[in-house]
């Protein structure tokens, strides 16, 4: 019988390679043959911090590959067929429940792994529930019929539409902040992001602050005539609630909007007099809309910006816990998005 490799994480930062059984596809499944799994500081937080501690699972959520198989359904249903190059969303959805209506899938039961203990979600459902290959740190994965699915545009490889989800992360906003017409953007990062700041200034950074080596804060009053910013997005992973109080003073005085997504726990001394007094709008970031990633993908294949230079290194399966300690700071130096390739 012919096997399927994955790496497996069996432990909190522990990953062994494991051989699974090819599939069978039946007429509404398909199998996706990996080319790229994007590794992102989720990956990071989950390996050393696994949400079940003894469930093996093969991680990779963001990911890109060819239609090795497709039942005869399920090309008929989602218009899918063996050959085409498709990101496949984390989320397996359900299909029935309102927001599945909506098209806002990532908030749906069948897919929310915190709520619901048999939800599957690529990269973070249990290795043990057959068919097993729910991760993109394999060689294949299995597509049922409930996978989100979008077609790869023509001039756009593999390894750029890596990028679909990191669109949505840190470096990648300031393309998303020009291409919504922002006029000034200001990035931030400390000195170890020394890499990521100098992308920022290619892909159309106004001013790069080292918030180690001076005062961000007068430093955006200064280059603001001292009126502060419309928006503040805080796309920090691990960096507490300094970002937050940061942008909560750096907003303008009236009306501005902050988006968050920290997950820290608690939040001592928020500053919530700061916060209603300046009429802010504070917004939650909560994965990714079908629609947004059809505009990541759209603006992959414009080659308007040079996002490229976003994937920086490419590990191969066996180096999967390299590649993640890298993301995390703690490997190979200076990554700013790695992408693993399982058949490297
Ligand atoms: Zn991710
Ligand atoms: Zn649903």
């Amino acid at each position: 019988m012919e096997k399927v490799l994955a790496a497996v994480r069996v432990g909190p930062g522990k990953t062994e390679i494991r051989e699974f059984p090819m599939p069978e596809i039946l007429e509404d499944s398909a199998l996706m043959k990996m080319e790229v799994a994007g590794i992102c500081g989720t990956d990071v937080k989950l390996y050393q911090t696994p949400p079940s501690k003894d469930t093996p699972v093969i991680m990779g959520h963001e990911n890109i590959g060819y239609i090795a198989k497709a039942g005869r359904e399920f090309t008929r249903r989602k218009g899918f067929k063996e050959g085409d190059l498709v990101f496949v969303e984390h989320y397996v959805m359900c299909g029935k429940c309102e927001w599945c209506h909506l098209g806002q899938y990532r908030h749906c039961e069948n897919t929310d792994w915190r709520f619901n203990p048999d939800a599957i979600r690529y990269g973070y459902t249990s290795a043990e529930k057959p068919p097993h290959l729910w991760g993109g740190f394999a060689q294949y994965i299995y597509l049922p019929w409930n996978a989100v699915l979008h077609h790869v545009p023509k001039g756009v490889t593999p390894e750029l539409a890596g990028l679909v989800t990191p669109m949505a992360q840190g470096l990648s906003q300031t393309v998303i902040c020009k291409q919504a017409g922002a006029s000034l953007i200001i990035v931030t990062g400390t000195t170890k992001d020394g890499a990521r700041m100098e992308v920022a200034k290619t892909l159309g950074a106004d001013h790069l602050i080292d918030v180690q080596k001076e005062d961000p804060l007068a430093r955006i009053m200064e280059v603001t005539d001292g009126k502060g910013v419309d928006v503040v997005l805080d796309c920090t992973a691990g960096a507490g609630t300094f970002p937050v109080l940061l942008g909560v003073d750096a907003l303008k005085r009236k009306g501005g909007t902050i988006v968050i997504q920290g997950e820290m726990a608690e939040f001592p001394n928020f500053p919530i007099a700061k916060v209603t007094v300046k009429f802010i709008t504070i917004k939650s970031a909560r994965g990714h809309s079908y629609k947004a990633c059809e505009l990541a993908l759209q603006q992959l294949a414009s080659h308007r910006f040079p996002l490229e230079k976003v994937t920086t290194h490419t590990f191969g399966l066996r180096d999967v816990d390299l590649a993640i300690r890298s993301v995390g700071g703690k490997g190979v130096p200076d990554v700013i998005h790695a992408s693993l390739m399982p058949w490297k």
